[in-house]
């Protein structure tokens, strides 16, 4: 098929790959796994895709190519190629059609995300190297928290670590949160710059976003993917004075930097899952560190969503979405119970009958305001952008 998109998202040792109509259809997905590793592997829709021993993203993402265009649904070359790019720093407020220079600008950026930005990066090379002739966009995480006042971004610092290294707040999640906006639009039948909504990602990772008149002003993380809420295996807010307690104790930074971002959170405190699915069911069969990750996991929650009301002068919906979002009737039944207080309510019938691929209003007819679910399409998000700023390439 002719003149379709192709949308690349590399992770440390995974790669996403998803092709689309010219008219935004999903034609296939791919998914490459243990990059780098002895048992590399990659799926397309339901058929393996082999691979060779320690394949590389770069290995992964040519394969897939190949297996698009042996079962038909691509040839020739796609009109256009979206990369999700974590961060974007402060240069970047907006999808741009790479060039030598975006690209020195994204490097420069590394310092900021030094495990995701250099990885994108080797999409962008596969891509290129394969499709030498074809525009390719950059999609960042960070650019729809651009619009963050400094208020909400600046963190009570010295200055000088803002002046002259940018540690602030910056956000992530950008193109799901900016998703639930125009999703949110279209079920309430509203313009989406009139909109102003609380939106929350939930998945392994996961993020809140205040959002007023259709743009971020504030949001849970924050230099780093690791502040904000309880997430999978990352820990969220916590005390700073915790690096020099645990320093006091023998743990030095590289091992606390790994600790608080791959053994905590839902795993840390359940000691055995970061799987929501099995934690509840774990929970339900009496695991009390369980029960208790789910207890803090929803807590951190309605805690936000009362955090999220100060940026705010209206509340139009409270959106979830993510696979815990998405999926979990448990998460947002003991969320919204916290919430009694500001007026939510939530309906346990729709909230218990929500199926994964619909958006669907779950609060009760009394509620003060309306809750939803979204499914969340970031790879649709990046194919929308990509087609969009390829047109002016
Ligand atoms: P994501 O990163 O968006 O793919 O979300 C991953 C998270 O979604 C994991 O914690 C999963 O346990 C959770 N998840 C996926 N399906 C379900 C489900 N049916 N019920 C509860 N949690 C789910």
């Amino acid at each position: 098929m002719e003149d379709t998109l192709l949308v690349v998202n590399c992770g440390s040792s995974s790669l996403k790959v998803a092709l689309f109509s010219a008219r935004l259809e999903r034609l296939a997905s791919a998914l490459a796994e243990r990059l780098g590793q002895e048992d590399a592997s990659a799926r397309a829709d339901r058929t393996s895709v082999p691979l060779p021993a320690k394949a590389k993203h770069e290995d992964a993402l040519a394969a897939i190519v190949e297996h698009f265009r042996y079962t038909g649904v691509m040839s020739g070359n796609p009109k256009a190629i979206g990369h999700r790019v974590v961060h974007g720093g402060e240069a970047f407020t907006a999808p741009s059609l790479l060039t030598d220079e975006i690209i020195a600008a994204i490097e420069d950026c590394a310092s900021l995300a030094p495990l995701h930005n250099p990885v994108n990066l080797k999409g962008i090379q596969g891509t290129r190297s394969l499709f030498p002739d074809v525009p390719q966009v950059a999609v960042f995480d960070t650019a729809f928290h651009q619009t963050l006042p400094q208020h909400a971004y600046l963190y009570a610092l010295p200055r000088r670590f803002y002046d002259d290294w940018g540690v602030r707040r910056y956000g992530f999640h950008g193109t799901s949160h900016s998703f639930m906006v125009s999703e949110t639009a279209r079920l309430l039948d509203r313009p989406t710059n009139s909109l102003s909504i609380i939106s929350a990602h939930l998945g392994n990772g996961c993020s809140m976003t205040a959002i007023r008149d259709g743009k971020s002003v504030d949001t849970s993380m924050g230099l780093t993917p690791l502040e904000g809420l309880v997430m999978g295996t990352r820990c969220g807010d916590i005390d700073p004075g915790l690096f020099d307690f645990l320093n006091g104790k023998g743990i030095q930074a590289d091992e606390l930097n790994a600790i608080l971002n791959k053994e905590s959170g839902l795993l840390g405190l359940s000691g055995s899952t970061n799987d929501m699915r099995t934690l509840v069911d774990q929970a339900d069969q009496g695991d009390e560190a369980s029960a208790q990750a789910l207890a803090v996991f929803c807590f951190r929650l309605a805690r936000y969503v009362g955090a999220m009301m100060a940026s705010l002068t209206a509340l139009d919906a409270l959106v979830f979405t993510g696979g815990i979002g998405e999926n979990s009737a448990r998460v947002r039944q003991d969320t919204i119970a916290l919430l009694g207080l500001m007026g939510f309510q939530l309906d346990v019938d729709r909230n218990s009958n929500h199926g994964r691929e619909s958006s669907q209003r779950i609060d009760a007819d009394g509620s003060r305001f309306p809750v939803l679910v979204i499914p969340t399409d970031e790879e649709l998000v990046i194919a929308r952008a990509a087609d969009q700023e390829s047109r002016n390439a």
